[in-house]
């Protein structure tokens, strides 16, 4: 199966993006640390592996427990 690219399509709040998924209309709003938080806008295909795209801050900057915890929240990073 082709994983789905998500894209950063808003930042309201410096903390926080609007997700979307341009294959399957997966739309979530992430929250950053220190308060992570994961809202599901739309669910679009759940059966999809859905990976990250670019976004503001290199996922580099992610510690492993905040990879694990978007990992267990859909969203897979390389
Ligand atoms: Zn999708």
């Amino acid at each position: 199966m082709v994983p789905h690219e998500m894209r950063v399509i808003k930042s309201s709040e410096a903390d926080t993006e609007e997700w979307d998924c341009p294959s399957c209309g997966r739309r979530l709003l992430l929250r950053w640390p220190p308060r992570f938080s994961r809202i599901v806008l739309h669910p679009g295909d759940e059966r999809a592996l859905h990976v990250g795209g670019r976004r503001a801050a290199p996922v580099d900057m992610l510690t492993e427990p905040e990879k694990a915890w978007l990992s267990e929240h859909g969203i897979a990073w390389e």
